[in-house]
Parts: C-alpha cells; sequence; structure tokens
C-alpha cells in the first residue's frame, strides 16, 4: 500500500465498495494521499461509558446492554418508500435505549435479539425516550464476522493508541457518512504513516516546535488527546501558510532578480528640502511611512509598497516626498488616479504645494486638445517634465518616460499584478544599457481586510498611516429609520440654506448590495425616486444633480466638477462616489437604505464629508432586517476608525467573506484561518522572508521536497519559475 495507490486497489481486508469509491470522488478522495489529506473538521469528546438511565440528551456517550427487539421497515417496494429503518431496542436494566440505522437493512442478519451490544453515538430525546441514530456498535463477544468494528476497540490502531474518548468528525456527503471516512482512515493510515516525508528540516521544526509530519497526520486522524489534535492542526495550518508565503517571496524574488530599478538618492539635505514644502509637520505615521519608502527607494531594486491609512489620513504626503526624491535624484515621478477627477485634484494639491519650485508638474488626461496632450507627451519622454499627474492610462503603452523614478497609483483596489507589470522597462536603463523599472507605491484606504489579503496573495509590503493628522473635526453619525426621513431632509435643508453641500446615497446598480440585481432599469428606481422626492419635496428650488455608473465616464467627471466648483447643492448618487474625491464644502450625508451597505463601502461613503474644517454630519436611513445588518449601522454610528470598523467587519462576515481568495486565483486555505491563525501567519511570513533570502531558489539538496510540494500547490497561479 503507497500513498498514490487508488482507492480501487485496496487489498480485499480494506476494500472500498464502488459505491463508497464514488462517494469519496465526490470529496475529491481517489488514493490514500487524498483520504489523509481529508482532515476531520472538528472532534467530539466522547463521554465515559454510563448505563443507559444516566445518558443524557445531546451528548456523545457510551454505553451497553442487551438487545431485546429489533425491527425493519421501510427502504423495500416502490420507489417512494422512505429509507430502510432499522430498529433495535437496548436495555441494560437501568433503562431502555433505542437504536436506529438507516440504510443498513443487513443489520437484520448481524443484531439479533438477546446480543449484548456496545454502542456509541449522539443521545437524541425521542418521545418520552432517548435514542441514538446510527450508532457506531460492536458485539460484546465478538464473532468472527464482524466487519463493522466501533472505533473505540480497532485492534489494529498505531501506536500510540488513539483515544477513543475523541473521536474525528470528517466532511461527509451522502452515502459517505463520517464514520466510514473514519473507519477507513483508520484502517489504511497504520500501513502509509511511514512514507509520510517531511519537507521541513528537523532542525527547523525543532526550532518551532511542530510536529514532524507524519506524527502530525497521526495526531489529526487519531488522536489521543485535545493537545494532539490541537498540535497537529498547528503544523497543518503553519505548513499551509508557510508554503504560501513562500511562493509570494520566491515569485517576488524571481521577479526581482530579472529587473532592476534606478537607486534614488536620500540623504539630510533632500529630507529638509521635500519637508519645507508641506505646510504642515508630518504626523508619526507620516515619518514613519516615509522612513519606509525611501528606504525602498534606494535601493536598486524595484520597490512594492503599499501605504495604507483611513480617508484622510495624509497618504499623499508620504507619495509626494517619493515623488520628490525621484526628483531629486534625476529622474521623473508619475501619479496614477481612478478617476480624471481625482487626478485633477491631485494636480491642483501638489502644484500648490511646489509652486515656485523648479519641479515641473503636468496634468494628463482625456479632457486635453490633442495639441496639449502631444506636448505634455513630449515633455515626459523628453524629461523636460519631472512630473505628471494622470489616470492609470498613464501607464499604457503609448507614454514613454525618459527616466521614471517612482510610479504611484491612488486609491485603487482593483489594481492588478498584470497592470503594475506594464511598468516594466519605464525607468530607462542602467548604465549597462540594462532596462530598468520604476519603484511602485499604492496608496489605499481600504483597511485592513484587503490589504491584508494583499499582503498574503501579493507581493507587496505595507506602510501604514494608523492616525489621523491633528485637528479634524469628527464626523457625527446618527442612525434614523425611514419614518424620520423627512425631517432628516429638512435638516439638511438648512444647510443648503446655509451654502453647504450634500450628498444623498442610494443603494443602486454599483452598490453590489442592491436587491434588485444586475443591469436593468429597475435598479435606478431608488436613485429616481428619491431625485423626485427631493427635487418637488424638500429640496425644492435647489439644484440638484444625479450621479450613477450608467453615465460615461465623462459626464461623470462633468457632474463632479460642477460639484466641487458650487453649481450643484446636492449630488444624489451611487456608490460611484466611493473613491476618495475631495469636497471641503460638503457636509452632509444622508444614506438611504443604509442596511444594504457593507460596513467597508459605508465607512468609504462617510470619509467624503467632513475634509473640510466645518462639521460634518452622516445620516443613515436603514432598517435593518437582521441582527448583523443591525450591527454595521450600530459600529457606523460608534466609531469613525477605519480600522476599528475594519476589524468589526472582519467578526461580522468571516474571513472568508472578506478576504475572497479565490479571486486572487490562490487555492484556498484547508486548515488555517487567517483571522485565528494571525500570529501563525505573522511567523510564516517572517520565516517565508527569511528562508527566500537565505536559499533564493529552494535548491539546497534537503529543499528538494519542499520546492517540489510549493510547486504543485502554488506554481501555477504565481506564475513561479522553475528553475530547480
Ligand atoms: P488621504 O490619505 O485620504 O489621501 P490626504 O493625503 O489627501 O489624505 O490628506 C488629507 C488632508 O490632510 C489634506 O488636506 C492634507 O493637506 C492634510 N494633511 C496631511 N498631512 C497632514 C499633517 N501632517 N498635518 C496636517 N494636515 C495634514
Ligand atoms: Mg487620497
Amino acid at each position: 500500500m503507497r500513498l498514490d495507490t487508488p482507492l480501487s486497489e485496496l487489498p480485499a481486508s480494506h476494500r472500498v465498495g464502488p459505491a463508497r469509491r464514488a462517494a469519496f470522488a465526490r470529496l475529491e478522495v481517489h488514493t490514500i494521499g487524498d483520504l489523509l489529506k481529508h482532515l476531520p473538521m472538528r472532534y467530539e469528546r466522547i463521554e465515559a461509558p454510563t448505563t443507559i438511565s444516566e445518558l443524557k440528551e445531546g451528548q456523545i456517550a457510551r454505553t451497553s446492554g442487551e438487545i431485546s427487539a429489533t425491527r425493519l421497515s421501510g427502504g423495500k417496494g416502490g420507489r417512494f418508500s422512505k429509507p430502510g429503518r432499522f430498529e433495535a431496542v437496548l436495555l441494560d436494566g437501568t433503562a431502555r435505549l433505542d437504536l436506529v440505522w438507516f440504510n443498513q437493512p443487513h443489520l437484520t442478519h448481524r443484531v439479533l435479539p438477546g446480543m449484548r451490544l456496545r454502542v456509541q453515538g449522539k443521545v437524541n430525546r425521542y418521545g418520552v425516550g432517548l435514542q441514538i441514530v446510527n450508532p457506531v456498535w460492536e458485539l460484546i463477544r465478538p464473532e468472527p464476522e464482524a466487519e463493522d468494528r466501533p472505533t473505540s476497540t480497532s485492534a489494529e490502531s498505531t501506536e500510540p493508541r488513539a483515544d477513543p474518548h475523541i473521536r474525528p468528525v470528517y466532511p461527509a456527503v451522502e452515502g459517505l457518512p463520517s464514520s466510514v471516512i473514519e473507519k477507513t482512515v483508520r484502517s489504511v493510515l497504520p500501513s502509509v504513516l511511514d512514507q509520510i516525508d517531511d519537507h521541513l528540516p528537523e532542525a527547523y521544526r525543532h526550532a518551532r516546535s511542530l510536529p514532524e509530519l507524519k506524527a502530525a497526520y497521526r495526531m489529526a486522524h487519531l488522536p489521543s488527546s485535545e493537545a494532539e489534535h490541537r498540535e497537529a492542526r498547528r503544523r497543518l495550518a503553519f505548513d499551509e501558510l508557510l508554503l504560501l508565503q513562500l511562493g509570494v517571496f520566491l515569485r517576488r524574488e524571481q521577479v526581482r532578480r530579472g529587473t532592476i530599478a534606478p537607486a534614488l538618492t536620500w540623504n539630510s539635505t533632500i529630507d529638509r528640502h521635500i519637508r519645507a514644502r508641506f505646510p504642515f509637520t508630518l504626523t508619526p505615521d507620516q515619518d514613519k511611512a516615509v522612513t519606509e519608502v525611501a528606504q525602498d527607494l534606494i535601493r536598486p531594486v524595484p520597490a512594492n509598497r503599499l501605504v495604507q491609512g483611513d480617508v484622510g489620513s495624509g497618504k499623499t504626503v508620504v507619495a509626494l516626498y517619493a515623488m520628490l526624491m525621484a526628483v531629486a535624484s534625476g529622474r521623473q515621478a508619475a501619479l496614477m488616479a481612478p478617476t480624471e477627477i481625482l487626478a485633477e485634484q491631485h494636480f491642483r494639491s501638489i502644484a500648490d504645494t511646489l509652486e515656485g519650485s523648479k519641479v515641473r508638474v503636468s496634468l494628463l488626461t482625456g479632457s486635453l486638445s490633442d495639441r496639449e496632450r502631444q506636448d505634455v507627451l513630449a515633455g515626459v519622454a523628453s524629461g523636460s517634465i519631472d512630473m505628471v499627474v494622470g489616470t492609470h492610462a498613464l501607464i499604457g503603452e503609448t507614454v514613454q518616460f525618459d527616466a521614471l523614478g517612482v510610479a504611484v497609483i491612488d486609491e485603487q483596489h482593483r489594481f492588478g499584478v498584470h497592470q503594475r507589470a506594464g511598468l516594466r522597462g519605464k525607468a530607462g536603463v542602467d548604465p549597462t544599457g540594462k532596462p530598468m523599472t520604476p519603484h511602485t507605491l499604492v496608496m489605499t484606504a481600504t483597511p485592513i481586510p484587503r490589504t491584508l489579503a494583499l499582503t498574503l496573495f501579493g507581493d507587496l509590503d505595507t506602510s501604514t498611516i494608523e492616525h489621523l493628522p491633528p485637528g479634524r473635526q469628527p464626523i457625527v453619525t446618527r442612525w434614523v429609520r425611514p419614518d424620520q426621513a423627512g425631517e432628516v431632509y429638512q435638516w439638511v435643508r438648512t444647510r443648503l440654506d446655509a451654502g453647504e453641500q450634500a450628498f444623498v446615497v442610494v443603494p443602486a446598480i454599483d452598490a453590489g448590495a442592491s436587491t434588485a440585481g444586475e443591469g436593468g432599469d429597475a435598479d435606478l428606481n431608488d436613485l429616481r425616486t428619491v431625485h423626485a422626492r427631493l427635487e418637488s419635496g424638500e429640496f425644492a428650488g435647489k439644484r440638484i444633480a444625479v450621479l450613477h455608473g450608467r453615465l460615461s465616464a465623462q459626464t461623470r467627471d462633468a457632474v463632479m466638477h460642477r460639484f466641487r466648483a458650487g453649481e450643484i447643492d446636492c449630488l444624489i448618487a451611487t456608490t460611484v462616489i466611493e473613491v476618495g474625491v475631495d469636497i471641503p464644502n460638503a457636509t452632509a450625508m444622508v444614506v438611504e437604505h443604509a442596511e444594504q451597505f457593507g460596513l467597508a463601502q459605508l465607512h468609504q461613503l462617510r470619509g467624503r464629508i467632513g475634509r473640510g474644517t466645518k462639521k460634518s454630519v452622516c445620516v443613515l436611513i436603514g432598517e435593518p432586517g437582521n441582527p448583523e445588518a443591525e450591527s454595521r449601522l450600530r459600529a457606523m454610528v460608534e466609531t469613525t476608525d477605519g480600522f476599528v470598523l475594519a476589524e468589526r467587519d472582519l467578526e461580522l462576515r468571516g474571513p472568508g467573506e472578506v478576504f475572497g481568495s479565490r479571486q486572487a486565483g490562490a487555492p484556498p486555505l484547508l486548515v488555517a484561518d487567517l483571522m485565528q491563525d494571525r500570529e501563525l501567519l505573522a511567523l510564516a511570513r517572517r520565516d517565508a522572508q527569511a528562508w527566500i533570502s537565505r536559499s533564493p531558489d529552494l535548491a539546497g539538496p534537503d529543499e528538494r521536497l519542499l520546492r517540489a510540494r510549493l510547486m504543485r500547490q502554488h506554481g501555477k497561479w504565481l506564475g513561479l519559475a522553475d528553475v530547480g
């Protein structure tokens, strides 16, 4: 018997019939090796044996007694008959216990009145009595043909012997209950355990207090104590995380090896000059981020760093610092935003900051005339332009840079690895003529979850700005029921009359949470209804405009322009306004059907206000239909801290939902849990990083197995080159 032996080729003593094999196949278990990887999802504690009278409902219990009567019903005859049901009554002199087995009619010939049985299973109440459905059982005086050996007397069990008080519970499918999987595992495990080779060197395992792989599998399937299955889980979860992280770092190493970047200069003079440009002192968080970024940029290796920080935390300063480092080193810098309006906003604020300096900054957007566009492109190509701000089209093939040093990508969580690949070679050539790749910074206001996913599945380093700059006006958030909408809008009207501006957000089209689903004008109904109501009601006479994803990008930008220029009082919008536009005069936001939005989304939306010196108010109108939705609204009222909200989001939705690892193409984690195993993840990440820098090809003689398993697991989706 070997790990790759198919279940169909097991010797007669371990035979798995065709029906069972088909069921195993549905669990993607085809070989013995697959079977061992089919790990228990949990463990049940089995109580010490008791008399029947002592049994309690809900326990997993063991007891014994004598069969007094049996009965077979259903299962035969027409196709509408119920599944076969075999019942037996067990007595031990203290009380009666009913035993019920489904789909096992052959038991009529094997469980007979007068026999003494030991049984084990979950005790249920059934009418006035107690019963166990599908108990594991054995004859107390075993007979030769008894095949259904219960787990508790498994004679062939390996050393150390499994504790019968702990039973694994396996993910099961119809026709293949956990107990059968358990029995199959028990029957094959001892013969193959020694064939499981460890891909981690002993010294390393020792240093991390990790059990050997074969021991981990034994302890996962046949634990002799709770400590054992916990230890097994720790090893197997760690393996998953370590392999994943090794893959991520290996990829990074391979990418890096093929690419060089211009090493920028950083010294106290440059630092002083750059800082002198800002009308404020950097916060400690900004200082730290700046240092981390600068240390990346002075290396001849393309940086890939994520700067994350809540909306308004001052990420742009960090980006501009990096861009100015490029210029100070005689290189160019580019800043890319997801929309034209954001690009313009950045351009304006950068131009302000750099006013009177020698740095030449240009804006490149679709609204330039052909002539203007040609001029900018020529300037970028010749190097007469130091900094260019634009949309993501900037990295398109057509834009030639003279010597791009730093590329900053703002507010874009959908900006993928492939797009970044477009930057390759845009940094000119090094003295030996080799093409160079610029350093990349990605700024995101999407807090922990998605960025943790990026850390996991991408190849980015991260810097975090946790605290907002001083002196911000906190945003007040209220949650009201729909019947109070009238009062809310009347109050907003008073703000509009005072010359301030407001957003009204509805969950249509791009909301994702919209109940109307995709496409169709029905999606726009909310927006239209609210528009009609406000136009003829509370906001009569005010200048109202709508904004949604069905409008062309140009129209949307035009509307935003007018809003920012103060030509519109109230903007009724879908979540297209989610992304970071700065409108200091917008001080009120009303979110309709707030219960339909995700927490992260609500937080992003709220970030559109509170950007000026006036006090801002956000009102959530919502009628949550479930406790989770209610928790979201409460969380919004309680805090404006994006990191707190991100944690709350994780608690409410669970990491699976939040991380979406499948989207990234990564194989799912089967044992590890990103929430529960955060420490293990951090350890795996540290180790993987050190490992790859020590052994960048994983080509050592004792790394062969590790490398093979890594390639099998992650080679494809990470695009790893196998040079081993
Ligand atoms: P975001 O992280 O959302 O991109 P910005 O970089 O746009 O934030 O900064 C938000 C506002 O905070 C800007 O008006 C900026 O001038 C201001 N700001 C940034 N850093 C500081 C600081 N250290 N002290 C005071 N104001 C700051
Ligand atoms: Mg920003």
